[in-house]
């Protein structure tokens, strides 16, 4: 195996490119190797993922048992995956918002029930039930390569935590996650960002069965508070490990989602549609189980938004949710 990407980003911190089987190809994790040693972000429980950690952290003179601490983003697969075997290796503290363990928890704790709340979600929304067994599958693939720690530790908005010798604060940035959490240190002028916001994707914000009622309302106002923020560079979970440029991106993604919601709502003032047909005029390519399931939960999550600001109804076919406008 070659070394792994190890990139160096400022005093102790380093950032390295783990390998995760999707088109994003690498998923960042940052490494402070001052004490107390500390991960943001894992990636997931693969081979892959295991021997380019594995070698990032000998690159750096350490191993499994030196990680003490490790923080989160958010709790997508790529991100949490490997939470549980680095926990178990090391004995670290696993931090995330707490904003992901009200209510039910996290998903990964419960997949069946879990899983069950979503078939019936994405049926209401029209997904053919012939898609639904692909969907399932990947599902389940990528649940074999999840492993979450065991035992999670809050993290609340305005926390302070020191990594590299700096205090950072812990900010919510819901959207793309509910409880997706950034870190900010204003006199390196750095976001550590996760997947808020992405050079040359633009992160998906999907509504699932499970969680707040308007991801894309979260979403566009994380997008003005990043705007705001104006960090000089962000630490991006893919195509990074850094960006500059945050704001023009942040005012960029707001611009692109206000278009889509303008095609949405005049697509369903000329016909009603349920979210999967919507999906196939947002995302007209074909495109395979994974991606399917984001392209409908991204549309819903565009009508929905344009529901609860009262500009579209929908109603109860007996199968379906039907969208409309007035
Ligand atoms: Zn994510
Ligand atoms: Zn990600």
């Amino acid at each position: 195996m070659c070394a792994a990407p190890l990139h160096h980003l400022t005093g102790s911190l380093y950032t390295v490119q783990v390998p995760i089987p999707y088109p994003m190809r690498t998923v960042t994790v940052l490494i402070d190797a001052a004490s107390p040693v500390t991960l943001v972000d894992t990636s997931l429980n693969t081979p892959e993922a295991i021997a380019t950690l594995e070698d990032a952290l000998a690159q750096l003179g350490l191993h499994w048992e030196s990680i003490e601490r490790v923080v989160l983003t958010h709790q997508h697969p790529d991100h949490a995956g490997l939470s549980g075997l680095i926990e178990e290796r090391s004995g670290a503290s696993v931090h995330l918002l707490d904003e992901n363990l009200q209510g039910g928890g996290l998903p990964w704790q419960h997949f069946e029930a879990w899983q069950g709340q979503e078939r019936q979600h994405l049926l209401a929304h029209g997904l053919p039930p012939a898609l639904l067994e692909g969907v399932e599958a990947e599902a389940r693939r990528t649940r074999d390569r999840v492993t979450l720690a065991t035992r999670l530790t809050p993290l609340t908005a305005g926390d302070q935590l020191t990594l590299g010798g700096h205090r950072w604060t812990v900010l919510w940035l819901p959207g793309h996650a509910d409880g997706h959490l950034g870190l900010w240190q204003p006199q390196l002028d750095l976001l550590i960002a996760g997947d808020a916001i992405l050079p040359r994707i633009s992160p998906n914000v999907g509504l699932g069965a499970q969680g707040r009622s308007d991801p894309l309302g979260d979403y566009l106002q994380t997008l003005e508070r990043l705007r705001q923020l104006n960090p000089a560079t962000a630490v991006v979970g893919h195509y990074g490990p850094t960006m500059s440029g945050v704001a023009e991106r942040a005012a960029e993604l707001s611009a692109h989602h206000h278009e889509r919601l303008a095609l949405v709502e005049e697509t369903l003032r000329v016909t009603p549609m349920h979210a999967h047909q919507l999906s196939a005029v947002m995302f007209p390519r074909e495109l395979d189980a994974r991606v399917r399931r984001f392209a409908l939960t991204e549309a819903l999550a565009h009508a929905e938004h344009l529901r609860l600001k009262g500009l579209l109804d929908r109603r109860w076919t007996g199968d379906t949710w039907l969208y409309f406008g007035e």
